[in-house]
C-alpha cells in the first residue's frame, strides 16, 4: 500500500472548503456526476478514434444510496494508480488552491460556479474513496481513500468492471444527502439533461397499495434535450412540450428562438418569449444556464442583456467563464460577443415574424411589447433594430409601425412650428370624451396603456426629430395642436379673475391635488368647463413610478387646470348673474381698494430711485399698512364671490360635471352631485 501526503501548501484545505461553500454543498453531486459523464464520453471518443476495441456495454452512470454512503459509479475510462496520483493528488489540489486565491477577491462569484470538481465531495463527506479500474488492457483496480486531510492511501483492490466508483461516507452534519427525495431533487436540478443516462435506483410502481421497485432503471435525465438537436428536425409541438417540461405552470410561450453557433464561440440554446399576464411582476431568472448539458445556474445577469433576462429557456455554452465574478463577466470579450449575438438573434427573429406573418405579430404585440419596449429603452443596438417592427396601437386597435404612423398623421397633426404632434390616451374609458373630441377634429389617438409606454414616449421624443407626444387631456382641444395664432376675443382680465375666483371657491378639496382655474374662449359649442392636466408634470410623475432617482416628482401633488369656456352661455350667465348679485357688496369694497391702490402707487413712485435709508420711516409704515389693507379687501371681495358661488348651483354643477368626466368625482362630492342633480331635475 502506498501512503503519502497530498502536495498542497495550505495545511488543511478541507475545513476551508466546507466553510466557504457551506450554502452550496449540494453542488458536490453535480461535480461528481459530471466527472462520471466526462469519463464516459472520453471512452466513447477512444472508441471513435479506434483506440479502444473492447465492449462498451451499458454506460449508464449510477447513483446509489447506502446507509451512510452515496456512491456514484460509471463505466468510463477509469483511472490507473498513476493517473490518480497525477490528477487527484497533484492537479486537483492545485485547483483547490486556485479557489482559495480567487476567494480572496470575491466569494460570492465563486460559490456554486467554481468547478471545485472532485474535491467538492469533501464538503459533505468525512471520507471519500475512489475505486477505479482503467480501460487499458491488463489494468489493475486501485482504491484511493482520504479522510479530508492531506493524507491519503492508495492500494490495489479487486474490481470486476471497468470504470470508477466514488464512495462518499457522508458527514454527520450532512445527513440530508442520504435522503432519497433530496437526491432526486438535486438530480432533477443539475442532471436533467446530461448526455449519458443517469440512473438513481429502480423505477417504482404501485402494487397492492405499496410502492415496489421494478427491474427497470430509474433514469432521471433526457440525454438529447431539445436544444442539442437540429432545428430542422423539430416541430412546434416539440418546442412547446419542452417549454412545458421546463415550466409546468406556465401558459404556452409566444415565440421561441433556437440558438446555435460554433464560431467564434460555442453556444446553443432555446429562448422563449413567455406570455406575461399584465400587472404581474416580471419574472427574471427563468433562463437556465448549462455548460455542456450540466446545469450551472439560473442567474444569467451579465451574460445576456438585461431585457432578455425576462425571457425563458436554456442557454448552453462551454465558453462562458463561470469561475469569475459577475462584474468581470461583463467585461469578458466572449461574453460580450455572446450577448451581442443573442440580441441580434432575438431581433432578427422578431423582424422575420413581423415581415412574414404580420397578422400573428400584431395579435401577439400586446404580450410582446413589454419585452420590446424594455429592450428599446435599455439597449441602443436593439432600438436600432426594433424601430422596424415596434408597433403603435391606436384607440381603435389598429397597429402601425413608427414610419407608417408618421405618414398617417403628417398632414393633419403638424403644428404651426412644424412639430409633429402624437396624441395619446392611457385609459380608453376614462379619457373617452377627450379621445372623442380629438377624433372629431380628425386627429388619430394612440393608446399607450403599457407599463413602459410613458418611458418609450420620452425615448421617441429624443429619437424622432421635431416630434412631441401629448396626452389628449393635456390641454383644451384647440390648443393640443396649435396650427395658427388664436383669433377669438379673450375676456378682459378683470372678468377672467372674477370667474376664476368664483369657481376656485367651489372646488372640492382633494388630497395631493391642486387646481389652476383659467378662463379661455373655446367657442360657443364647446364644453363650458374642461379639466386638463399639463403633459410635463404628469409625465414626470408617472416616470417617477418606474425610474429611480425621480422620487422628487413622485412627491409633488397632481396639478390640474380647470378651464372655463368664456364663450359658453352658462359661463356667461354666471358672470352676468354675479355682476347683478354682487354689485352692491362689491362696489364699496372696490372703491376703497382703488383708493388704497392709488395711494400705494403714489408712495411707490416717491420712493423710486431712492436708497432705502432715504425713504422716511412714516412712508414705509404707511405702505405696509396699505398692503395689509389691500389683502384684507381682496379677501373680503373673495368672500362675496364665494358666497354668491356657493348659492349658484350651476357653478358647482359645472365643476362636478368636469370632474366626473375625468373620473375625479368621488365620495362625498359625488354624493352631493347626485343629490343636487336630482333637485335640479
Ligand atoms: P476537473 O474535472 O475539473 O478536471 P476534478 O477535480 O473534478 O477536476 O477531477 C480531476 C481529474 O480526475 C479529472 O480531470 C479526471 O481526469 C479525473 N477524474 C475525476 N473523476 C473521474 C472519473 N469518474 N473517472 C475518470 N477520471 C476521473
Amino acid at each position: 500500500m502506498q501512503k503519502g501526503n497530498i502536495g498542497v501548501t495550505t495545511e488543511n484545505i478541507f475545513p476551508v472548503i466546507k466553510k466557504f461553500l457551506y450554502s452550496d454543498h449540494e453542488i458536490f453531486l453535480r461535480e461528481l456526476i459530471s466527472n462520471a459523464v466526462d469519463a464516459t464520453q472520453k471512452l466513447k471518443t477512444l472508441v471513435s478514434k479506434g483506440e479502444y476495441n473492447g465492449e462498451l456495454g451499458d454506460l449508464t452512470v449510477r447513483v446509489a444510496l447506502g446507509k451512510d454512503t452515496i456512491t456514484v459509479s460509471d463505466r468510463g475510462i477509469g483511472l490507473t494508480a498513476g493517473e490518480i496520483d497525477k490528477y487527484i493528488n497533484q492537479i486537483a489540489f492545485s485547483g483547490a488552491n486556485d479557489f482559495l486565491e480567487k476567494y480572496k477577491e470575491d466569494a460570492n462569484a465563486i460559490i456554486g460556479h467554481f468547478g471545485l470538481g472532485f474535491y467538492s465531495a469533501f464538503m459533505v463527506a468525512k471520507r471519500v474513496e475512489i475505486i477505479s479500474k482503467s480501460w487499458q488492457e491488463g489494468a489493475t483496480a486501485v482504491k484511493w481513500s482520504c479522510e479530508g486531510s492531506p493524507e491519503f492511501t492508495l492500494e490495489e483492490t479487486q474490481k470486476e468492471d471497468r470504470g470508477t466508483d466514488i464512495v462518499l461516507y457522508i458527514d454527520d452534519e450532512c445527513k440530508e444527502f442520504l435522503e432519497e427525495s433530496r437526491i432526486t431533487q438535486l438530480l432533477k436540478k443539475y442532471c436533467s439533461f446530461l448526455p449519458v443516462p443517469i440512473a438513481f435506483g429502480k423505477k417504482k410502481e404501485w402494487k397492492e397499495g405499496k410502492q415496489v421497485e421494478t427491474g427497470e432503471d430509474n433514469v432521471i435525465n433526457e440525454t438529447s434535450p431539445l436544444w442539442t438537436r437540429k432545428p430542422s428536425e423539430l416541430k412546434d409541438e416539440d418546442y412547446q412540450k419542452f417549454y412545458r417540461d421546463l415550466y409546468p405552470m406556465s401558459d404556452d410561450p409566444l415565440f421561441w428562438i433556437h440558438l446555435n453557433v460554433d464560431y467564434p464561440f460555442h453556444l446553443t440554446g432555446v429562448l422563449y418569449f413567455p406570455r406575461v399576464k399584465s400587472n404581474v411582476e416580471l419574472n427574471r431568472n427563468k433562463i437556465q444556464l448549462y455548460c455542456n448539458q450540466v446545469y450551472v445556474t439560473d442567474t444569467v445577469e451579465g451574460i445576456v442583456p438585461d431585457f432578455l433576462t425576462l425571457l425563458h429557456g436554456v442557454l448552453d455554452s462551454p465558453d462562458i467563464p463561470l469561475n469569475v465574478s459577475r462584474s468581470y463577466l461583463q467585461s469578458d470579450s466572449n461574453v460580450k460577443k455572446i450577448s451581442t449575438y443573442i440580441t441580434k438573434k432575438v431581433s432578427d427573429r422578431l423582424l422575420s415574424i413581423f415581415k412574414n406573418d404580420r397578422a400573428q405579430f400584431e395579435e401577439k404585440w400586446k404580450d410582446l411589447k413589454i419585452f420590446i419596449h424594455y429592450g428599446m429603452l435599455t439597449q441602443e443596438d436593439f432600438y436600432d433594430r426594433a424601430k422596424e417592427f415596434a408597433l403603435f396601437t391606436d384607440t381603435e386597435g389598429k397597429h402601425y409601425t413608427l414610419e407608417e404612423y408618421k405618414t398617417l398623421i403628417k398632414d393633419g397633426q403638424t403644428d404651426k412650428d412644424g412639430n409633429l404632434i402624437y396624441l395619446y390616451a392611457q385609459r380608453k374609458e376614462e379619457q373617452y370624451s377627450y379621445i372623442e373630441a380629438a377624433r372629431n377634429k380628425g386627429y388619430n389617438v394612440l393608446l399607450m396603456d403599457g407599463q413602459l409606454d410613458i418611458a418609450v414616449v420620452g425615448l421617441l421624443e429624443q429619437k424622432l426629430e421635431k416630434s412631441r407626444f401629448t396626452r389628449v387631456d393635456s390641454d383644451v382641444i384647440d390648443n393640443l395642436i396649435v396650427k395658427e395664432e388664436p383669433q377669438t376675443e379673450a375676456l378682459e382680465e378683470g372678468k377672467r379673475e372674477v370667474l376664476s375666483t368664483l369657481f376656485k371657491s367651489q372646488l372640492p378639496k382633494m388630497e395631493k391635488t391642486e387646481f389652476t382655474v383659467t378662463a379661455q374662449p373655446l367657442g360657443e359649442t364647446a364644453s363650458p368647463v374642461v379639466v386638463t392636466q399639463s403633459e410635463y408634470m404628469r409625465r414626470m410623475k408617472e416616470l417617477a413610478d418606474i425610474q429611480a432617482g425621480m422620487a422628487f416628482y413622485g412627491e409633488m401633488p397632481d396639478m390640474y387646470n380647470l378651464v372655463l369656456n368664456s364663450d359658453h352661455r352658462l359661463v356667461k350667465s354666471i358672470l352676468a348673474g354675479q355682476e347683478e348679485a354682487c354689485a352692491d357688496a362689491i362696489a364699496p369694497l372696490q372703491q376703497e381698494l382703488d383708493g388704497v391702490n392709488a395711494r400705494h402707487e403714489e408712495l411707490r413712485k416717491q420712493a423710486e430711485g431712492k436708497k432705502d435709508g432715504e425713504v422716511p420711516q412714516a412712508d414705509k409704515d404707511e405702505k405696509q399698512e396699505l398692503e395689509k389693507r389691500r389683502d384684507d379687501l381682496k379677501q373680503r371681495k373673495e368672500t362675496v364671490y364665494a358666497d354668491y358661488a356657493s348659492k349658484n348651483k350651476v357653478v358647482r354643477q359645472l365643476i362636478d360635471l368636469a370632474l366626473l368626466q375625468n373620473g375625479m368625482l368621488k365620495g362625498e362630492a359625488l354624493d352631493n352631485f347626485v343629490k343636487r342633480s336630482v333637485e335640479l331635475i
